[in-house]
């Protein structure tokens, strides 16, 4: 068996908290706080605390899906993102720039989360743009 412990920063806000994951042959177990961060001091909220948990949980979607006749449909990329440029197309005619929301998410980059409010605010016209970080 290899236990391994890597230090890294927790992904769900923007305070930057610094964390130990642990890992038991390639599989992350658990997390630890990291003392001697300036930023958290040793503690961790309770997203921090499950911070593990996301990244080999078996909810977390790994292929796009589409509500088919009400039921979630696997489908592959290409089906997907003309199904939602087609939707964005009517959505936006209908109702314009604030006919839409986009909520961004602290799993994913700084770049891709400027991305995502650069298609909103530039491509679609509106400023609904919120993060879960600052809930
Ligand atoms: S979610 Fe909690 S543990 Fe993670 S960075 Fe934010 S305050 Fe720190």
């Amino acid at each position: 068996m290899e236990y391994q412990t890597t230090l890294t920063t927790c992904t769900y806000c923007g305070c930057g908290c610094n964390l130990f994951l642990e890992s038991l042959d390639g599989k992350l177990t658990g997390t630890i706080p990291c003392k001697t961060s300036p930023v958290n001091e040793g503690r961790l909220c309770i997203k921090g605390w499950n911070v593990h948990q996301f990244v080999q949980s078996e909810k977390r979607l790994k292929r796009p899906m589409i509500r088919k006749d009400g039921e979630l449909t696997e489908v592959d990329w290409e089906e997907a993102l003309n199904y939602t440029a087609d939707r964005f197309k009517a959505i936006h005619k209908e109702g314009g720039g604030d006919a839409f929301g986009f909520f961004a998410s602290a799993k994913v980059t700084n770049e891709e989360n400027f991305l995502m409010q650069k298609l909103a605010r530039a491509g679609l016209g509106t400023n609904n743009v919120d993060h879960c970080a600052r809930l």
